[in-house]
């Protein structure tokens, strides 16, 4: 076990980490830490729930020199709730010291942020299309820039953000300290990271079958028309702490959702369509355990830390596999056991081969599984449309 007096870490440093409670380092902070104090280049293969975020921000924090003006690291995510999470624990990490930290996200008013912005940040956490309109308002300087942060770099780049990211990468034409973090490692991150990083230290963080480990993978055998009745049934009969239930589109979360609030009470939900201030509030009320049953999009399989969810519902299940990770990554938090259940239709199951292919195990069914002739004759998926809101 690694102890944080380990590191060369300030004592107001060590003091806010004791106030939190963090005792000793992850072991993805264990290895993370060093790197980053050296001023290296990393690519970090880390699923969330490994303690990534803190991983970052400790040397992050230790970093910043409170004499100097502007903002020093640059933290940039894919939504504006993990912007939110990061921007809390910079502050738990960086409180005692004195770091300020700030996130500019969509949806909140531009001028009240460009104000705080003004009064002095350090640290400042971004999704890149806030981050960007500010470049081109001239409202933020990157020049004092000395290390960023692409965190869930991935998710970024599967929801369109590769050109900002280059943008905002060439904005930054100082040396630089730059700290990739990402579940998954698609062709476009290593383009990403040849382009613009310096012999990059490659570290795999948390392998990611040991952190699906801890997770129990049920799948159950339905109707389209047996789903909703399913789901229902399998709610009362497991009465889960907090669960997080899975849709396809945002029409399909909203229906779940009424037919789940009738039946349970307890439930909201969360999508993207939803005004930045309440997807706030549910996202806050949520973790703050004060409703059970979370019907969304994939807008809350991203690295958000809700660590009461014992069971992660996958109603529809999707076609990319590495979606199924990030959803069933929402339970088995931080080292808490948790189960995830999803509903299979006929038309899945070629989409249910890829992602046992990815787990490297057979399905376990809670229900009678479908036949070998079926698995075999699962049609091949369609191709791929448009990709939908999340
Ligand atoms: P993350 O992977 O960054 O989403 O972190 C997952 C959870 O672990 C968060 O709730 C953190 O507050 C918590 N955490 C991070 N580092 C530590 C630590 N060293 N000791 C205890 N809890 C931690």
């Amino acid at each position: 076990m690694t102890e944080f007096s380990e590191f060369s870490l300030d004592a107001s440093i060590l003091k806010a980490l004791e106030k939190v409670d963090y005792k000793t380092a992850t072991p993805v902070q264990a290895v993370a830490i060093p790197h980053i104090l050296a001023g290296r280049d990393i690519i970090a293969l880390a699923q969330t729930g490994s303690g990534k975020t803190a991983a970052c921000s400790i040397p992050i924090c230790q970093k910043v020199d409170l004499n100097k003006s502007g903002i020093q690291a640059l933290v940039l995510v894919p939504t504006r709730e993990l912007a939110l999470q990061y921007s809390a624990e910079v502050q738990k990490v960086g409180a005692v010291k004195g770091v300020k930290v700030f996130a500019v996200i969509g949806g909140e008013d531009a001028s009240l942020q460009r104000a705080k912005l003004n009064s002095g940040v350090h640290v400042l956490i971004a999704t890149p299309g806030r981050l960007i309109d500010f470049i081109y308002n001239r409202s933020i300087s990157l020049n004092a820039v000395e290390t960023v942060i692409l965190d869930e770099a991935d998710e970024m780049l599967s929801m369109g953000f590769y050109d900002d990211l280059e943008f905002i990468i060439q904005c930054l034409i100082h040396e630089h300290q730059t700290l990739l973090f990402s579940a998954t490692m698609p062709k476009a991150i290593t383009k990403l990271a040849k382009l613009h990083m310096k012999d990059p230290e490659e570290l795999v963080l948390e392998r990611k079958d040991d952190s699906l480990g801890q997770i129990d993978h049920r799948f159950l055998y339905c109707t389209h028309t047996r789903r909703t009745i399913d789901l229902k049934e399998m709610l009362e009969d497991l009465n889960p702490t907090q669960a997080i239930i899975f849709c396809h589109s945002r029409i399909q979360v909203e229906q779940v959702a009424r037919e789940l609030k009738r039946e349970f009470g307890d439930t909201d939900y969360l999508h993207a369509g939803m005004a930045q201030n309440l997807r706030q509030v549910v996202t806050n009320k949520f973790r703050q355990g004060k409703f059970r049953f979370l019907v969304a999009t994939d807008v809350a399989s991203r690295g958000l830390d809700f660590s009461n969810v014992s069971h992660v519902f996958i109603y529809q299940l999707s076609d990319d596999p590495c979606l199924y990770v990030h959803r069933a990554g929402r339970t088995g938090r931080y080292n808490k056991k948790g189960m995830v259940i999803t509903l299979v239709t006929k038309r899945e199951l070629s989409s249910l081969n890829k992602v046992m292919a990815l787990l490297k195990q057979d399905p376990v069914w809670i229900s009678e599984p479908p036949s070998s002739q079926e698995r075999a004759s699962s049609s091949p998926p369609r191709r791929k449309g448009r990709s939908r809101k999340r």
